[in-house]
């Protein structure tokens, strides 16, 4: 019998095409395509059409109107570029369609959520016997974490929060700096802690918290440190605001949504020297790794914490010697991020995910040399992937950034530091080359002199 021409397929050669034609496209959709969008809108289809012709307008209309993370040039924010065998993985997960609730649901979820998570505990080296959870993003993983940290201080005063709520439990306090990811202010609210409990302390001029200025600790404290400040890529000082928060039995928790990767670094794991000695972590696979979106996973040391939050006893999900993925995430039901984590780590090995932190951040260096020959100021300390800068003045500085998001060639944008209005380049994404690095060195000088025009 001849090969029918199946959705798979279409999906399959529609998914070639995107992926070639990245180099030659604006990085951001154009006008014309943008005005495509309208005529997906239209009335609830009444009887449905051919399945192959959907997947053919998805991709007429859907693939200009992306914005090109995938290829080299992205650099607006920290958001990674799915490598070709990230995408492949996670095909073959759509494909199975497992439900990675329980390991009886699907052995194969099960199995590998159990290898991915030791080989991160180990890439990571983070306490071993850590538990673990395959959650969305960052913002979940940091939630899943605070509401072991919470679990666990208020069970240490003798407080069940589990059976008695929040109402008249002791009130936690959350100590963290004012340059924290806002991400975590959310998970705060997630897990019931609100911003009036927040005590912001304050940072040095790279945005690290300064400890010696830390209000006193107590075993009713959360400490929130950031590995990777999302404008100067700062790490703060682990090893002194760990050891100070365990001489009173606080609690640590590290965002470290992209930058725990650069312990995977020989280059760069010093920067995250002590951060071993937190209570949790939480870090994103769509970030460096490059995995596809929606993955990430966090790490905590108090598994019982984490077993008397997540844990759910229900006689039809079978419970067995095997590790239940449900217990440890807020969802039941959910898609099976563990495959695309055990294909990716399988591909790169420790080295591979290094040699991405590596890249990455030699291309920033590059960059920080380009942009000061070019005229440019750099406001940070360029130790990682980011770079802040400015050009003369404010208004120059919009003017040359309108240029370089005009020119369709790469993509950055603005942010605001240390008082200033300014550029901000996050270099994530295994695609982007040295010469991508290059000809954008050539648009941005190119801009500068414009501003000043
Ligand atoms: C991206 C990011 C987050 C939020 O992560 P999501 O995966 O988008 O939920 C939090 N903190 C930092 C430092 C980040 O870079």
């Amino acid at each position: 019998m001849p090969h029918q021409k199946t959705v798979f397929d279409t999906a399959s050669k529609a998914s070639h095409d995107y992926r070639q034609s990245l180099s030659a496209r604006p990085v951001m959709p154009d006008a014309a395509s943008l005005a495509r969008l309208k005529t997906l809108h239209g009335p609830l289809p009444i009887e449905g059409e051919d399945e192959i012709a959907v997947i053919d307008r998805l991709h007429d209309i859907g693939s200009p109107n992306t914005v090109a993370t995938t290829g080299g040039r992205f650099f607006g924010f920290v958001v990674g570029g799915a490598l070709p065998v990230s995408v492949a993985a996670s095909w073959l997960a759509s494909t199975w369609d497992q439900n990675a609730g329980s390991w009886l649901l699907s052995p194969i979820a099960g199995e590998l959520e159990v290898i991915a998570g030791g080989w991160l505990l180990e890439l990571l080296d983070l306490p071993r016997d850590a538990a673990f959870g395959f959650v969305t993003g960052a913002t979940m993983a940091t939630y899943s974490s605070l509401a072991a940290a919470r679990s666990s201080l208020l069970n240490r005063q003798g407080y069940d929060v589990k059976k008695s709520g929040l109402t008249n439990a002791p009130r936690l306090r959350v100590v963290m700096s004012e340059e924290i990811h806002p991400t975590n202010i959310a998970a705060l609210g997630y897990a019931g802690i609100g911003t009036d409990q927040i005590e912001y302390c304050p940072v040095d001029d790279q945005g690290r918290i300064i400890p010696s200025a830390m209000p006193r600790l107590d075993p009713l404290t959360i400490v929130m440190l950031q590995a990777g400040n999302i404008n100067s890529g700062a790490f703060d000082d682990f090893e002194t605001v760990c050891e100070m928060a365990r001489a009173v039995g606080a609690w640590v928790h590290v965002d470290g949504a992209f930058g725990l990767w650069a312990r995977t670094s020989q280059d760069k794991a010093h920067l995250t020297s002590g951060i071993d000695l937190a209570d949790s972590w939480s870090v994103d696979g769509h970030k460096w790794p490059n995995l596809t979106q929606d993955s990430a996973v966090y790490f905590c040391r108090d598994s019982e914490a984490v077993h008397d939050v997540f844990g759910v006893d229900a006689t039809y999900l079978m419970k067995d010697a095997n590790r239940q993925p449900n217990n440890f995430t807020p969802e039941l039901s959910r898609r099976a991020r563990g495959i695309e984590f055990w294909a990716v780590l399988k591909t790169l090995g420790a080295n591979g995910v290094a040699s991405i932190v590596d890249r990455s951040c030699a291309h920033a260096q590059h960059f920080a040399e380009g942009l000061r020959q070019a005229g440019y100021k750099i406001l940070n300390d360029v130790v990682l992937n980011q770079i802040v800068f400015v050009a003369d003045d404010e208004a120059q500085t919009r003017r040359a950034l309108k240029y370089i998001q005009d020119s369709g060639q790469l993509w950055l944008g603005p942010t605001h530091w240390k008082g200033h209005y300014a550029m901000r380049i996050s270099v994530s994404s295994a695609a982007t080359t040295e010469d991508d690095v290059t000809a954008c060195l050539k648009i941005m000088t190119n801009a500068y002199h414009e501003s000043q025009k």
